[in-house]
């Protein structure tokens, strides 16, 4: 009997993606990689899945449909194509979790698709919890599915969270590495290009996470990603920078108690977690020598110089489709900027120009959040 529970992964292409299945394949007696979407990569995703051996894959943009279908044929493997074959193909029933490693928006649909056919879900899309937190928690509710995250910050709350009350919690210490630019002073961040933001001291992601990194959107999105999962007040969420990205968050407790979670920057450690629930899957990666850090240091962020950690703010205040607004003027204003085509302070006040002009609703449903998605989308084009 195959016992292997069998994983889906949306976004196989991309970084996350590529590190889950380096993960399935160390554990080729518990998992199997059993869906596998991308969205254009087609040539990775044909390579993936002559490796990997999927029952499925889809490739979401139809255009490329032709190129894997042939390129597969007579292999064994289902070839589809488009958003509403990624919709239908998580409801499979053969599915056990789902990893949600797509790029910004587009991973709110099929998050919600795969909670709705009671998934357990490994989220490493953040902004589905961004866009619509309290959407997904009410769905949450009425589903078996249940989210673990794999973004590592989170990861890492889950951990210090484990065994503990609720009520004992005072705060939640979101770490940061500060990005590209922490010693950038602010008048030199107007003519810093794309190229300068991609070079991330820390972590390598894909290009969109990178700039939201060196903005700190990312961990504005974090702040309130962890808001939705971890159901706590903005308020009580303090975000310090911590450089060396060793130690990946804290829990604060009412005797005034704090646990870390610590290791290496390398997301293959969330992801192991993540699908090693409600276990722990021994590794032998390499771990980290604990005496070659001597120094571990701390620092409150610039809110200043990062402005997009206040929209942030701003938007967990306002509630409704606030955060909704501020992720897609956010995926329009960084998409421009990594063409060169506006400079690297324009992103913020892209932002905040359109948080302040697109119309706000407060109790949104999953229609509201679509139009006021493409809303904001459109005003924040018109500022380019
Ligand atoms: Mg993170």
């Amino acid at each position: 009997m195959n016992l292997r529970r069998k994983i889906a992964v949306l976004g196989s292409t991309g970084s996350i993606g590529r590190q889950t299945l380096d993960i399935i394949s160390e554990y080729p007696e518990k998992f199997e990689a059993y869906l596998l979407v991308a969205h254009n990569s087609a040539d990775l995703l044909t390579e993936q899945a002559i490796k990997y051996r999927p029952k499925k894959v889809i490739i979401a943009n139809e255009a490329h449909y032709r190129k894997v279908s042939e390129a597969l044929s007579g292999k064994g493997i289902e070839v589809l194509a488009g958003d509403d074959a990624v919709a239908a193909a998580v409801r499979d029933p053969e599915i056990d979790t789902v990893v949600t490693a797509m790029v910004g928006y587009s991973g709110l649909v099929p998050t919600i698709n795969a909670i709705e056919a009671g998934k357990k879900i490994a989220l490493a899309n953040k902004e589905t919890m961004v866009v619509a937190g309290d959407l997904v928690n009410r769905l949450l509710k009425k589903s078996e599915s249940v989210i673990y995250p794999v973004d590592s910050e989170h990861g890492a709350f889950y951990q210090c969270l484990m065994g503990e009350e609720r009520k004992n919690v005072s705060k939640l210490i979101l770490t940061a590495s500060g990005g590209p630019f922490r010693q950038t002073p602010k008048d030199k961040l107007g003519q810093v290009r794309a190229a300068d933001a991609l070079r991330h001291p820390n972590w390598a992601m894909g290009a969109k996470i990178t700039i939201d990194s060196a903005t700190m959107m990312n961990k504005g999105f974090e702040m309130l990603e962890a808001k939705w999962l971890f159901d706590v007040s903005h308020e009580d969420i303090e975000i310090v920078v911590h450089p060396q990205s060793i130690v990946h968050s804290m829990v604060e407790f009412v005797d005034g108690s704090i646990k870390a979670q610590l290791g290496l920057p390398d997301m293959h450690l969330p992801i192991r977690f993540a699908l090693g629930l409600p276990g722990r899957l021994a590794s032998n990666s390499r771990k980290m020598t604990i005496a070659d850090y001597a120094n571990l240091t701390f620092e409150k962020p610039d809110y200043e110089k990062f402005p997009l950690l206040t929209a942030a703010r701003t938007a967990a205040e306002r509630g409704g489709n606030a955060a909704c607004v501020m992720n897609a003027a956010n995926e329009i204003a960084v998409a421009a900027f990594l063409r060169d085509k506006i400079g690297f302070l324009r992103i913020a006040e892209i932002i905040e120009e359109t948080m302040e002009k697109v119309a706000f609703v407060a109790n949104p449903t999953l229609d509201d959040y679509v139009a006021s998605n493409a809303e904001a989308r459109a005003f924040a084009e018109t500022l380019l």
